[in-house]
């Protein structure tokens, strides 16, 4: 028979508007406490998963520029509002009596700890849960290039994008009803039809370093570990 491959290591990256919900801000939850009880699910059964949570729900640094504001004071805006959607989540994480820690790229001590690539490795060896916060600490980059550079340094097999949608598509699902959805799509095939998967710099962050992504809806109950376990609906990008 086929034996199965699955992960042992992998980063779920998580869209702050994932965790928006039906709310106007914020984060849902009932929205937090599904995906936390699905990412528990997958944890209890041995996987190694680590987290990158976006601030999309709260603050965007280059909306906030299209309305004549600084880029960069505006990019460490959204780096901040990454840090309460992590913040949050680890809170519902161990509520799920999932071991979880957050780890900021920017330093604030009486907060979380501070990111510490070694630090981070010891308690994912150990089983435990590493929510990456802050995005990669630099403005001009979004928190898909800090899921694609966490999960390279933490050498995960794979990245999962966790999105309201269930896969890539060649062109907007919403707006076109004959959208094709891809099973399987390369980065270099992303970059130059300019797909709606992860900004560019992302993309070939991942594809330098050979991490595949697997994009999905993360809103689907239990969808994290089924997609795990090649079953369901995605897109893998490689
Ligand atoms: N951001 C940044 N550097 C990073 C990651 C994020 O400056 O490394 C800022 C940027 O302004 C971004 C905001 O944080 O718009 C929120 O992140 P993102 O838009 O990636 O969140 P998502 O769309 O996943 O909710």
């Amino acid at each position: 028979s086929l034996k199965k491959y699955i992960p042992k290591r992998v980063l779920l990256k998580i869209s702050g508007e994932a965790l928006l919900g039906k709310g106007m801000y914020g984060v849902d939850p009932e929205i937090a406490n599904a995906i936390a009880q699905d990412i528990a699910n997958v944890v209890n059964s041995g996987i190694e998963v680590c987290l990158v949570i976006g601030g999309g729900n709260i603050f965007r640094g280059m909306t906030a520029a299209s309305k004549g504001m600084d880029r960069v004071q505006g990019d460490y805006a959204g780096m901040l509002a990454t840090v309460i959607n992590a913040i949050v989540m680890n809170n519902v994480l161990k509520q799920y009596d999932v071991e979880s820690h957050v780890m900021t790229a920017i330093a604030m001590p009486q907060v979380a700890e501070t990111y510490i690539r070694d630090k981070a490795m010891h308690l994912m060896d150990k089983g435990h849960v590493v929510i990456f916060a802050a995005g990669t600490g630099n403005p001009y980059f979004t928190t898909d290039t800090a899921a694609a550079l966490r999960a390279i340094e933490m050498e995960c097999d794979l990245m999962l994008k966790g999105t309201q949608v269930d896969g890539v598509y060649d062109s907007d699902p919403k707006k076109n009803p004959d959208a094709k959805r891809y099973d399987v799509l390369t980065y270099t095939e992303a970059l130059i039809k300019g797909l709606n998967v992860m900004d560019a710099t992302a993309l070939s962050l991942a594809r330098d370093n050979r991490l595949p992504t697997v994009v999905f809806d993360v809103h689907e109950k239990g969808n994290f570990s089924r997609v795990l376990n090649n079953d369901g609906v995605f897109t893998k990008v490689v």
